[in-house]
């Protein structure tokens, strides 16, 4: 039978790669939540959506569309906003500076959670994010919480930014996951917290194949 594999954890532990490659050997769509929640700080940006008002933050849930689609055979998913791309885009810095602050708006994770929900309802799915497990789908048959080092963390991310050509040193890189870490912990709102029933992983010293494997192994059981 099919089952919901729910994935959480901080930034930068690893967790979109492991459900990318889980998602493909369980023939599961993956769904990256915090691409979501980046997706409507773009667009907040982009409109000049004041945060701290409801009215403006309620009229803009309202005109966001976010999607999904694939781009290849190899089941890459990329993120669209209102109907274009904006896969490279979310990835910056300036957007990781500000989604944690909105992405607390209960507003804002309000409508997300019910669209994760709808998409997830077929189950048979791999959905990573803070409060997959807690939140959205309590139920899920299988929840990973995630974990790594910060300096591994902030070294990952840094490869990451790299690739995509964006240069930031690793001080800034840290400081921004600490930020974010805290305002996920403690936001009142589907605040970042392991699962009772969470299988714990620490993959600072384990290789994404071994923690693939892992999951994947979970999965079936
Ligand atoms: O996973 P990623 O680092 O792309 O997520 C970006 C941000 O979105 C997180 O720092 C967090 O503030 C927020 N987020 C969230 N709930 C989720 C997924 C992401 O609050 N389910």
């Amino acid at each position: 039978p099919k089952i919901i594999v729910a994935i959480d954890g901080y930034s930068s532990c690893g967790k979109s790669s492991t459900a990318k490659l889980v998602a493909r050997q369980l023939n599961y769509p993956y769904i990256d939540t915090g691409s979501m929640y980046r997706a409507v700080t773009l667009y907040f940006i982009q409109n000049h959506v004041s945060p701290t008002n409801p009215k403006e933050v309620e009229k803009a849930l309202q005109d966001i569309h976010i999607s999904f689609r694939r781009q290849d055979d190899e089941g890459k998913n990329e993120t669209y906003l209102n109907g274009l791309n904006v896969e490279t885009e979310i990835r910056k810095m300036y957007i990781a500076e500000k989604v944690s602050d909105v992405a607390a708006l209960v507003q804002v994770r309000h409508a997300m959670v019910a669209q994760q929900q709808q998409m997830g309802r077929e189950k048979g799915v791999v959905m990573d994010g803070r409060d997959i497990g807690t939140v959205v789908f309590p139920e899920a048959e299988l929840k990973i919480f995630m974990t790594a080092d910060p300096l591994v963390r902030a070294q990952r991310r840094q490869l990451e930014l790299m690739e995509k050509g964006e240069l930031i040193g690793i001080e800034e890189i840290a400081e921004n996951l600490k930020k974010r870490d805290y305002i996920d912990t403690h936001r009142a709102e589907g605040p970042l917290r392991q699962a009772e029933d969470a299988f714990y992983l620490d993959n600072s010293f384990i290789t994404l194949e071994e923690q693939v494997d892992l999951v994947v192994r979970l999965a079936d059981e």
